[in-house]
Parts: C-alpha cells; structure tokens; sequence
C-alpha cells in the first residue's frame, strides 16, 4: 500500500500545477465573418481553446501569458496538397534507387518541421512511398515535430500513369505492379487498391485521373482511368469514410473525375468552362498548386534540372495554372488551399496566397479556403480551422494585417498547434 502513494501524490501535485495557457492578443482574424476583432485574450487549456475574453487577461500565477499585442492572429493554416516525403531537386529521379526508406523518413521530418513552423499546422499528404503513414504517426505521438497529417499513403495510377512507381525504369526493373503497389487496371483492382491503402493506415485516396508534369511519362495529360474505374474508387472510399482527390492536367480525365465522385481536383489545369459548370454541379473544389505550376515551369529553364521529357511538359503545363485558377474563382468553382509543396520547397507553402490574390482572389476568401474550407474537407469543421472556444488551439501570429497585406502569411513569428508552442 504504502508504494502507491508517492505516484497518487505526484499526481495530485500535477493536476494542481496543470496552467492554462492565455495568449493575448492585439488583433485576431475571424476568418468566418472576415472581421478583425481587437484586443482579446484566447485562454488554451490543454489541446483546446476554453474560451475567448476581451481585452488583454492573465489568469491565475499558475498560467502562462503569451504576449502577442502587436500580432495579429490567425487559426493554424491548413494545405490540402503537399509531397512531405521529398522535395525538388535534379536528384529525385536518382534517389529513387539509392535511398532508403530509412533515408526518405529522415528527410521527411525536417520537412514536416519546417512546414510547422510556417504555420501549417495541419496538411493533407497526397502521395509518396507510404512513409508518410510512418510519419503522421510519429507526429501524433510527439516523437516528430511536425503538423498533423491526412495522408493518402501512396497514390492510385493505372499502369504507366502518372504515379506508376515504375515509370521510366528500364523493363528488368519494371516488374507489373498491381492494387497493392498502387496501380489499377478494372474497378475490381480499384476495390482492392481502396481497401489496401485503408489497411495500410491511409485517410484520404488520391488517383492521378491524368498524365503529370513530373513522371517520366510523354503525355502530361491524358486521361488515364475509365468512369467505371473511378466509381468503384470513390464508392469503396465512401464506405471507408475517405476523402477523395484527384490529380488532373487535362480536361476530359478532369470530367471523368468528377461525374465518378471525387471530391477535389487538383491542379485543374486545362480547365474548360464546362468542367468549371460541372464542378459546382457536383459541389467539388479545385485546388489550385499555382505555385508548383511557376515552380516547375522556372525549373525547367535551368539546363539538366529535368530530364528532357519533363522539362517539356514543364514548359508548357506550369504557365497555365494561375490563369485557370483566376477564371475559375470568377466563375464561382469552390476553391480549396492547395500548393503541392514538396515540387517547391517546404515551408513556402504560403506564396499561393500572393498568388491567388494577384489575379482577383480577395485576401479573406484565400484565407478562408486555407481554413475553414478546408477543415470541412477534412471532415473537421467543428475542430479545425476558426479560433473558437472548443476548437484545437491551432493558433498563429503575423507581423501585419493579412487582410490589408496577405505577404505577410509568409513570415510566421507564433505557432501553437493542439496547445504547444512551437515558435514564438
Ligand atoms: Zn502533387
């Protein structure tokens, strides 16, 4: 009896010390009503927000103040399109041969840091080697610094599409990959695909419903699945709660996508106005990736960065994005926050927001779609997203007011993600 009562008196003292965190601000950003509220106080307690007062409070000597009365804040960004595993380099087609997974995983978490630390608290991974799974898992845990990750594990293609793992390797080492490597052929292989990525510990699915810019592959737009094919992805996901999401260049792969189910379009690059029509039919959203669009297209300029038959379709593909994306909003096609960062460097996954602003976006409605739009997506609408008593204290601060000067999303001084401090 006596042993028990060091750690039940231990406990007692841990409880009475646990503090609540208040972060006192100058300026907070509601992105819902797009108002700028002044002088608040947010009170965290553990991984939530409890409650949000006026003017600036510090609780109790057992908690803490955070001072951020000349920040303005902002809930935690989330990108619904990032590659966490790698990034760009004239090396990628290289590594896949050399490196390890042991390798990629090491690399990966200096990513997801730096991704954090930009104010991403929360990503969608669409696709890599499955070491992403590894990952988010690590995150959760707290052995990895990073944000919290919906990852798609590894993408679906069909042979010799755009995320066959094989492409471009010379036929001994080609082997015919099937639903279990991520490559389907008939609605059957589908299924199975579905199902072994929700085995395997994947949330979201993602096919490549056209070619790619960066597979080694002649077409970067072709579509690359039949409807049925597709209708048996999407069903099998529904029945497994999973997010869907499609890569898609060209504009038929991009209807076929749509009319089977998929929930985001990413990219949309050759966007026609029908497909616009269609997407707000079906209520799917485009994510744009403008800044992978202007990534790859400056790449491509330098001599050797891409083998020859990326470079080309670089050249031609990346331009296009940022003008589909503004005729789109115009349009009123639902817009979700998306960059592809990992085709650019981590971290500067903000950019997009300078660029949807550039062509007509206005600085709440890219705000939005990087928040709350995208905490619906996600299935987390009442969590994510909005600085609101009971959500996750996912809470960042800037230098100015991102409504007057949205650049200002790119230099991140304050991260919190679940209550943590990670930057200040
Ligand atoms: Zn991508």
């Amino acid at each position: 009896m006596k042993k028990l009562l060091l750690p039940i008196g231990l406990l007692f003292a841990l409880v009475l010390s646990a503090q609540d965190i208040y972060v006192q601000c100058g300026s907070i950003v509601d992105v819902e009503s797009g108002k700028i509220l002044s002088e608040k106080t947010i009170v965290v307690s553990g991984n939530k927000i409890k409650s949000i007062q006026n003017g600036f409070v510090s609780g109790s000597e057992n908690d803490e103040v955070i001072d951020l009365k000349n920040k303005t804040v902002l809930p935690g960004l989330i990108d619904l399109h990032v590659h966490i595993e790698s990034e760009s380099s004239p090396k990628v087609y290289m590594n896949r041969f050399v490196l390890n997974e042991a390798d990629v995983a090491f690399n990966s978490t200096v990513y997801a840091k730096r991704t954090l630390m930009a104010g991403f608290t929360t990503v969608r991974d669409l696709g890599g080697s499955g070491v992403n799974i590894a990952l988010r898992n690590a995150i959760d845990k707290g052995v990895v610094v990073g944000p919290r990750i919906y990852t798609a594990g590894k993408a679906l293609a069909t042979t010799g599409g755009h995320a066959d793992p094989t492409n471009g390797m010379k036929k001994s080492l080609m082997g015919d990959p099937g639903p279990k490597e991520g490559v389907v052929n008939s609605p059957e292989d589908g299924k199975k695909a579905v199902r072994q990525r929700y085995k395997e510990g994947a949330d979201v699915i993602k096919i490549t419903a056209t070619g790619g810019v960066l597979s080694v592959a002649k077409s970067g737009q072709n579509p690359q699945f039949t409807i049925e094919e597709i209708k048996a992805i999407t069903a099998t996901a529904k029945d497994y709660g999973m997010l869907t999401a499609a890569h898609a260049h060209g504009d038929e792969g991009m209807q076929r996508a749509i009319k089977g189910g998929i929930k985001t379009i990413e990219h949309g690059t050759k966007m026609s106005e029908e497909t616009m029509e269609l997407m707000k039919e079906y209520n799917s959203y485009l994510v744009p990736t403008i800044t992978a669009g202007k990534e790859v297209a400056e790449k491509a300029e330098i001599e050797g960065y891409f083998p020859e038959i990326i470079a080309q379709k670089a050249r031609e593909i990346g331009p296009l994005i940022q003008n589909t994306f503004k005729k789109a909003y115009k349009k009123g096609v639902p817009i979700a926050f998306g960059t592809d960062a990992g085709v650019f460097p981590h971290g500067l996954n903000a950019k997009e927001f300078g660029y949807m602003v550039e062509v007509g976006m206005s600085e709440i409605d890219a705000l939005k779609s990087a928040t709350v739009t995208n905490a619906d997506l996600l299935g987390m609408k009442d969590e994510l997203g909005q600085i609101k008593e009971g959500f996750l204290a996912d809470i960042i601060a800037v230098e100015e007011n991102p409504l007057k000067n949205v650049t200002t999303l790119e230099n991140v001084v304050f991260v919190m993600k679940n209550g943590v401090v990670y930057k200040n």
